[in-house]
């Protein structure tokens, strides 16, 4: 058996039920779970390992519950730069369809470092392109290289443009064979045990790309395996429009049709959706990934955040694809959130703390998680410190050193443990060599867009 002690925080997090903050702070690991979390003269002083967390604010490592992790290969591609959802996509799909196996496994590595080093430690990644042999399976194995734990999305497209879709028919799929492959996934993959490091969920990419059979076959298949469903809604009006002029309903009401409501649904956005949506996804527990950046990016709009918190809606932040947020940070975006909120609904309308929250707790409640979130006995021991030092953070951390991660430029994650395991070891990742594998990602983000011209 192995111990860590995190010792000696200025201020740790919990996010537990009190949310205390707690002045002084130690966190004692046990193999891959917290076993204890107090003042710092109340713990154990010693472990296999003891890192010092003086100057640093620990906290429960962030939860990010929205991202397309192979557009760090297509980020601030010129013909994408200024458009809105559906053009940027008509730009991106005929690149995308150049994708390989190894672009899928490589990018997502880049991504998910760039995501760790910005304090998340737990990811949802929705990959719904599968070119060339790519498969689901290409980003699960970067996510175990890596060490992060995940939530991998099987998504899918199915309705091409001949057949009124969105997307070009050659990166479109037979129904029939995403769903083999979807059950293929679970029964290899989905483990659904407590401080799991590897989860399925079912994901069609949108109303716009798939058919209502899809939707209503893919809830049923999920709700056999006890897996949870995920997919785009409400992103922007012409989404909304789409809806109506095809289905004669409004986002919401399109979901509630196919089964798409319910406590182990969480739809992405969501930034259009409408008073009644909002009171049916509280009354069915339906989850939302709030993506600001990338609402911002493709002026989508601005989601009503406020009265969905206020509702009851299990609300989640994701940064979204990195072609539609080209600065995926975890903490950057509980920021954006906090900004974005007061732009369109005033100074009021979300707290530095109800952001942390937003990042944490709200995201292992969108991914169906009750293990991770906050740091309290029995919880996985996912963690990171933030310093307090960073020129970035000076004034503001003497004066609310928690609000100030959030007001604040956000710094990176000096530490981060992931199921126990040191991952972030003073600002720099343990288990890949990044470097390296950035190297490899640019030769391929230049060969991939290369292919199209
Ligand atoms: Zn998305």
């Amino acid at each position: 058996m192995s111990t860590l002690l995190l010792k000696n925080a200025d201020v740790v997090v919990t996010m537990d039920a009190g949310r205390r903050e707690i002045r002084g702070g130690s966190v004692f690991i046990r193999d891959h779970v917290i076993e204890a979390v107090g003042q710092a003269a109340d713990l154990p002083q010693s472990a296999g390992e003891v890192i010092d967390l003086a100057g640093h604010v620990l906290m429960p490592g962030l939860i990010n519950t929205h991202h397309h992790m192979y557009q760090s290969l297509t980020r601030v591609i010129p013909a994408a730069q200024d458009a809105e959802l559906f053009d940027w996509l008509s730009a991106l799909y005929p690149v995308w369809a150049g994708l390989t196996p190894e672009m899928i496994q490589v990018s997502t590595q880049v991504a998910m470092a760039e995501l760790i080093l910005s304090g998340c430690t737990t990811s949802s990644d929705h990959l719904y392109i599968y070119p060339n042999g790519c498969r689901l399976d290409d980003s699960i194995e970067a996510a175990v290289g890596i060490g992060m734990r995940f939530t991998a999305c099987r998504g899918s497209m199915s309705v091409g443009r001949s057949q009124g879709g969105l997307p070009p028919d050659a990166v479109v799929e037979q129904e029939d064979a995403i769903l083999r492959d979807t059950r293929r996934l679970i029964e290899t993959w989905h483990d659904a045990s407590s401080h799991s490091m590897l989860q399925i969920a079912v994901a069609p990419c949108s109303p716009f790309s798939v058919s209502r059979d899809l939707m209503r076959e893919s809830a049923a298949l999920a709700r056999s395996y006890g897996v949870r469903l995920h997919t785009h809604l409400a992103e922007n009006f012409k989404d909304v429009d789409y809806s109506r002029e095809k289905f004669g309903m409004t986002p919401a009401e399109y979901a509630e049709s196919l089964g798409w409501t319910g406590h182990d649904v969480w739809h992405a956005h969501c930034v259009q959706l409408d008073a009644a949506g909002i009171a049916l996804f509280a009354r069915s527990h339906t989850g939302v990934a709030h993506c600001p950046c990338s609402n911002m990016r493709l002026a989508s709009g601005i989601a009503p955040v406020p009265q969905m918190l206020a509702a009851g809606v299990p609300v989640g932040l994701g940064v979204d694809g990195s072609a539609s947020n080209d600065g995926a940070h975890m903490l950057g975006e509980a920021r954006q959130a906090l900004l974005l909120a007061r732009v369109g609904h005033g100074p009021a309308a979300l707290s530095a703390r109800q952001a942390l929250e937003m990042a944490t707790l709200g995201g292992a409640r969108v991914l169906g998680r009750e293990d991770i979130g906050a740091l309290a006995p029995g919880m996985s021991a996912d963690c990171v410190a933030f310093p307090l030092g960073d020129v970035g953070l000076a004034g503001g951390a003497v004066h609310d050193p928690v609000a100030a991660l959030v007001f604040c430029t956000p710094p990176r994650a000096a530490w981060s443990v992931i199921n126990g395991r040191v991952i972030v070891r003073e600002g720099r990742l343990t288990s890949i060599d990044l470097p390296e594998v950035q190297r490899r990602h640019d030769v391929l983000a230049r060969g991939l867009a290369n292919a199209v011209r």
